[in-house]
């Protein structure tokens, strides 16, 4: 089903060094809960390319795909998407430990599998979480929402006055109490 997450059988691949295969996945992105709000990947089912090579100990693997994610601008709240294009790069290795007994201080790659089953959808999250900007904005130079009446400062101005520089609160009583 759709809303599975995509998994690859590590073990199809023959465990003779340099063993390797090339495959085009159909790969499902489960919607991303950021700062309060809700993003979805539109598709939320993207065609991938991913590359595994056994190498002995474990397994490298390489996985790349464009995505587009779509959700609230951080300022003003109106839709807000970005495209992203995603390669990523990993070794898994054969004698894992079970997730259940991972920690947090374990490599990130460790959690991406289990039973020789490689989940293809969390790996590929973890991939695009590494690479979101630090806010998703409608456009660069959103205004955002005045934090007094709540406009949208992008459709037009509002006639609260600025607020007062915090800093300048904080002088103020300091003078007051001196
Ligand atoms: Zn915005
Ligand atoms: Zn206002």
């Amino acid at each position: 089903m759709s809303d599975q997450p995509t998994t690859f059988d590590l073990a199809s691949l023959p465990a003779e060094l340099g063993a390797s295969r090339a495959l085009d996945v159909r790969l499902y992105l489960s919607p991303l809960h950021l700062a309060g709000q809700d993003y979805r990947f539109i598709p939320e089912t993207v065609p991938a390319k991913l590359n595994v090579t056994f190498v002995g100990e474990g397994y490298t693997a390489k996985l790349e795909f464009s995505c587009r994610i779509e959700g609230a601008c951080w300022r003003c709240l109106e839709p807000a998407d970005l495209d992203l294009d995603v390669a990523a790069e990993d070794f898994f290795e054969t004698k894992m430990p079970a997730v259940a007994e991972l920690g947090q201080e374990d490599e990130a790659s460790l959690w991406f599998m289990e039973d020789g089953i490689l989940n293809l959808s969390e790996w590929a999250l973890s991939a695009i979480a590494g690479l979101l900007p630090p806010q998703i904005l409608c456009r660069d130079d959103c205004r955002g929402l005045c934090p007094q009446c709540g406009a949208n400062l992008n459709l037009a101005e509002c006639d609260c006055e600025p607020p007062l520089d915090e800093r300048w609160g904080k002088l103020r009583e300091w003078e007051a109490s001196d």
